[in-house]
Order: C-alpha cells, then structure tokens, then sequence
C-alpha cells in the first residue's frame, strides 16, 4: 500500500536523546520542552509559544483566555476539522460558519464582514491544509472591527504569506502534532502569540494556577489546568522543527510533479496566493467535473494506493446541521470533490498519478 503520510522521524533520530531522558529521569518540565519552545518561535516568528497536548485544547484554551462563553459568536472557516468549531460549542458560545473560497479554501473575507454582530469576539482563521492565502486580510478586518484573531495552524507549521510566518500574524496560533500533521509528536500541540500581556496568563493557568514558591511549595494564584507534553515528546518535535525548510521545499516539489501530471486531466490543485509560502501539509486536488470523489477513493484502495477526502464542510455535519441549520456551499461543494493524495520523500508520484488517470473512466459518471 502506498501510504497517505509517512512520519518523517526514526527511532535513530531520537535514540541518544530518548536515552538521556529515560537515563536522568527527567520526563516532563525540562531542557527538551524548553528547546522545543525556543524552536517553535523559530519556526513561527512568534514572540511567546507553549507546549500544549493538542490542536484541540490549544484552541480551547485560547477561547478560555479570551473569556468567551455564552452570549458569544465566533466566526470559524467552514472547511475544517471539526474540532475548529468545536471548542466554541463547548463553552457555550454560538460558532458562526463563514463560507470559504473554492481555490484557496480559506476564510472568504466578504463571509466574515456579512456575518459579524455585535456578539461577534473572536474569528478562528483556518490554514487549510497548510496554506495561509488570505490570512493578512482576515487579520486586518478583525483589526477593523476590534476582534480576537485566532489561527487555527493545526496544519501550518512552517508555511508563510507576504514572508511571515504562520503563528506570528494572528493574535494567538493553534499548532498540531498530531501523526496526520506534517511534524508530529504522537499527539501533541503548541500554542502562540506575540501579546506580552497574555503571557502571564498561559504561564499559570498551564501549570495548574501556580505562581510564585510559597515555602518548600507554590502558591497557587489562580486556578489552572495540566496540558503539557513529555520529554519525549519534544525532543521528537525538535528533531523536525530543525529540518523545517528543507522539509517544505521537498513538499512543494512533488506538489509540482503531480500538478504535471494531474492538471492535463481536469484536476484543480488547491490555490496559493502570491507571497504565500505553503507546507503542503496535505497535498490536495479537487477532481474533475463529473468525477464521483468517493469512487475514485475506492478504486485507489484497489490499486493500493491509499487517498482520503480532503476535510469537512462543517456546517454540514449533522450535528451543526440539526442545530444551526446554515450549510455554506463553497465549503460543500469542495467536501464531496477534494481528495488528499500521498505526499512524502519518496513517495512513487509517477505510479500514483498513473493509478489515478486509469481509474478515472470508471470513476465518471
Ligand atoms: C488536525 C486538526 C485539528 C486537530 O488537531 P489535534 O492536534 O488532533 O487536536 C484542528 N484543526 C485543524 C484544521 C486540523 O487539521
């Protein structure tokens, strides 16, 4: 089978650091998660980041800091993740989904600026798949309007518009480790900002509400909450922090070959904007017209070839549906017509783009 992604890490990447670690017993809260942060503002440009245990509680800790709850509106991208939306609905404020652009498929900007109320806080920007195109743009209509940008980076890692870096231009950065995602931890997350007043915040409330030592102890100022990563899991992250650049030119390479190859039969590749450095943390196409997505997937799997859809219209979910009852149709459309296809050093793009334009008769209807 050829795979949709390969994690880019060995055990021989890791081996003499995980041996230091198990060896000074020292699993959690020391010199691995601190260089990981170190490496982390590297890779975004950020002023501040902190390890988190995921996307999910990044951005639902973000959501906490800026006190939203019920009563609230957040606008999210509607071509996501669930989790993206999720985090609004569980503390108790309204997710608002705006529609996304069909080449890009990020946050369409005329979509915010027609759902934004006087209840609107926040704005949660998706990078879809890794790419910023827009973000600058967003940004400054939240500027506009006084309200919070958070970016949901959970793709991100590495990828830039107009030369800055995802995590660095919103108000606040939500990043993935997750094994999908193009630098992984196993799980893990990380949370950024460039806001000095904040810091203080993230600083106690991720280490249970301590502050300052009280005896042999802490005193504890506020209360808190236990999202961290190990040891080990940062020295993973570091590992591939490190190889960031490479890593992303390598991707934006094969991106080329099956752009070649795929173009000529109909296939669209996801659009990035001029100044827009992407990751290609997915790689992904929107099919031909009247090619059935789902059959394509399929008869891939027969030829062992592994390929997915490429993510979810949210509004359109049915929970969202059944409650919200707003589906957006940019984000539809592209929920049934992208797919994701394999990207990773070595993967055989001449066999897989092969695999695809055979398939392609029996997949039209
Ligand atoms: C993967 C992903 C998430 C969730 O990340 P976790 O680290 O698994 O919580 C959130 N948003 C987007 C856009 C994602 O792709």
């Amino acid at each position: 089978m050829i795979r949709l992604i390969r994690p880019q890490i060995s055990f021989d990447d890791v081996e003499s650091q995980f041996r230091e670690i198990l060896g000074s017993g020292i699993l959690t809260r020391g010199k691995y998660v601190d260089a990981f942060c170190e490496d982390v503002r590297k890779c975004t440009g950020a002023d501040f980041a902190y390890p988190a245990t995921s996307a999910t509680t990044a951005l639902w800790l973000c959501l906490k800091l800026l006190e939203i709850g019920p009563g609230d509106e957040v606008v999210v991208s509607d071509f996501s993740f669930p989790a993206t939306a999720n985090v609004v609905e569980d503390l108790g404020a309204m997710p608002i989904f705006a529609d996304v652009l069909p080449d890009s498929y990020n946050m369409d900007p005329e979509a915010l600026l027609s759902v934004i109320t006087s209840k609107t806080r926040a704005v949660i920007f998706v990078d879809a798949f890794g790419n910023p195109t827009g973000i600058h743009e967003i940004a400054s209509i939240c500027r506009e309007k006084g309200l919070t940008l958070i970016e949901d980076a959970a793709c991100a890692m590495g990828s830039s518009e107009n030369g800055n870096k995802c995590g660095s231009v919103a108000d606040l950065g939500c990043f993935s480790f997750h094994p999908r995602k193009l630098i992984t931890t196993g799980e893990g997350g990380a949370i950024t900002t460039n806001n000095a007043d904040w810091n203080q915040w993230f600083l106690t409330k991720l280490n249970h509400g301590a502050g300052e030592a009280l005896g042999c102890g802490f005193e504890f100022i506020d209360y808190g909450y236990n999202f961290r990563m190990s040891e080990l899991q940062a020295a993973m992250g570091s590992v591939q922090l490190r190889l960031m650049d490479s890593i992303v030119t390598e991707r934006n390479l094969i991106r080329d070959q099956y752009k070649d190859q795929l173009e000529a039969h109909g296939f669209q590749a996801q659009m990035f904007g001029d100044g827009v450095q992407s990751n290609v943390q997915s790689l992904v196409f929107r099919v031909p017209d009247g090619v059935n997505r789902d059959k394509l997937v399929f008869a891939l799997r027969e030829k062992g070839v592994e390929s997915t859809l490429g993510t979810y219209c949210l509004s359109g979910t049915r929970y969202y549906r059944q409650k919200y009852d707003s589906v957006q149709p940019n984000s539809e459309l592209l929920q049934i017509t992208t797919i994701s296809l394999p990207c990773y050093r070595e993967v055989p793009v001449d066999q897989v783009c092969e695999a695809i334009i055979t398939s392609l008769p029996d997949v039209s209807e």
